[in-house]
């Protein structure tokens, strides 16, 4: 997952509007609620969907969807990995499961071959 993918779905996680096409810096509500006395009524954290960053004018937040996740959920960096981890999970045994296969076809050609009168 690279840093603007992962700053979408941390934003996704949060359910903050924000324009995904749009290049460069665009105001959003800040996710981190508690650090804004009436949950951040006027946009003031600014994200940049280009780069993967967010940088709040009112409670300082700042840095990737991680910082994000560490600041707003107030988890450690691992953790933070681990709340998103489960998406990596399934990409990873998706890709395993693709290796299996492209073996076993490999596999059988091999017996195909092994099996003929050239081989
Ligand atoms: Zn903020």
């Amino acid at each position: 997952m690279d840093r603007p993918e992962l700053l979408e779905k941390v934003l996704d996680r949060y359910g903050v509007d924000f324009i995904a096409t749009r290049s460069g810096w665009q105001s959003v509500r800040c996710p981190n609620e508690l650090g804004h006395a009436r949950g951040d009524e006027n946009p003031s954290c600014r994200v940049n969907l280009t780069f993967g960053a967010a940088k709040c004018m009112g409670c300082g937040l700042s840095g990737s969807g991680y910082d994000v996740i560490m600041a707003v959920e107030g988890l450690d960096f691992k953790a933070a990995v681990e709340a998103l981890g489960s998406v990596r999970k399934r990409e990873e045994s998706m890709w395993l499961f693709q290796i299996g296969w492209i073996c076993g076809i490999l596999l059988s050609l091999d017996l195909m071959v092994a099996g003929s009168p050239l081989g």
